[in-house]
């Protein structure tokens, strides 16, 4: 499968009055073409912080790519200059916001807004660009798309402004679509819309796309792959079969146990206990060691080694590392 996106040991940190923030500690993944990889984790977790490296939106000098690299078909975004990097982020690699109020201008028409970017940057003339924004009205299904055009987001409801961001997003044909919580404001009717619009959004191109979310509903309906995130690391990746039915990070197992199941209503929710580390001074070792049920010595003093359990799947856990029985024994 082609690669579109390889991040490599990415590490982003903040200068706070505080002290540095380490929130990216070196993370690796790889997305394929047509692929949907969900990032999950707790708030704080760097999830958001990673996809706004791709899109090179790490505000200057508070924050910094402090190592790695993010390579997107093959080109280092970090090693390209500005004006480069703008004909790349932005309209090959799109992204969503979570409120879809303030990513719409409140004083230019759905119509001026979703032609925008075709007559900017792919210099597409006025009619067009109108054909091109009525096409992508009717992929995110909004009914009478020639009246609606000339319309304000006032206009619109909740569902349907945010139907019009993600129009807004791929109207320039981008190969990958960063949607950051893309339902989360949203009421849970409009959520399960919004759901089955990137499913058929996916059916019907073969763009990629990076899903960073907390909900492991929405993860369950629309990912093929799963990243999750604890303290700015990946701990575990894998298809989300694997990561739902076998998951192997006893952080990514008190995920799952923390998601409310309608069949196991009579049934406590198990919420992890405790809180991630501060991330001033991030630990050495295992950042899960205070809240996990099988730390050992080891676990306190030395990060675990990355452990493939199948082509997909790999996990950051000293459980599944025969050389912690060493480790350990060398104390
Ligand atoms: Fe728990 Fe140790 Fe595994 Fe970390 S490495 S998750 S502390 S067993
Ligand atoms: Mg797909």
């Amino acid at each position: 499968d082609e690669k579109i996106l390889q991040v490599n040991n990415l590490q982003v940190s903040f200068k706070t009055y505080g002290g540095e923030v380490e929130a990216v500690r070196g993370v690796n993944f790889d997305l394929y073409k047509g692929e949907t990889l969900a990032i999950v984790g707790e708030s704080g977790c760097g999830k958001s912080v990673t996809s706004n490296a791709i899109m090179g939106l790490i505000p200057e000098p508070a924050g910094r790519i402090k190592n790695g690299s993010i390579l997107f078909k093959g080109k280092a975004l970090t090693k390209l200059s500005k004006s480069e990097l703008r004909k790349i982020q932005g309209i090959d690699i799109s992204m969503i916001f979570q409120d879809p109020m303030t990513a719409l201008n409140p004083t230019l028409t759905i119509g001026e807004q979703l032609t925008e970017g075709l007559r900017t940057h792919k210099k597409i003339g006025k009619h067009e660009a109108k054909l091109k924004a009525i096409e992508m009205l009717n992929l995110v299904g909004i009914p009478n798309p020639i009246e609606r055009l000339k319309q304000y987001p006032h206009q619109f409801s909740g569902g349907m402004r945010q139907r019009i961001v993600i129009a807004i997003a791929l109207i320039c044909d981008p190969e990958l679509l960063i949607a950051d919580e893309p339902t989360t404001a949203l009421d849970v009717t409009i959520q399960a819309q919004i759901l089955e619009l990137f499913e058929e959004i996916q059916r019907k191109t073969d763009i990629s796309i990076i899903l960073i979310t907390h909900d492991l509903g929405v993860v369950a309906k629309i990912a093929d792959r799963i990243a999750v995130m604890y303290a700015g690391k990946i701990v575990e990746i894998g298809d989300k079969r694997e990561i739902f039915y076998t998951p192997q990070h006893p952080y990514t197992q008190g995920l799952l146990n923390s998601v409310p199941r309608l069949d196991l209503m009579e049934e406590e929710l198990q919420p992890i206990d405790g809180t991630p580390p501060d991330l001033f001074a991030p630990p050495t070792g295992c950042p899960f060691t205070a809240r996990c049920k099988f730390a050992m010595e080891v676990c306190d003093h030395v990060y675990p080694y990355t452990s493939k359990l199948s082509d997909a799947h790999a996990v950051d856990c000293w459980l599944q590392d025969e050389r912690a029985k060493v480790l350990q024994v060398q104390k």
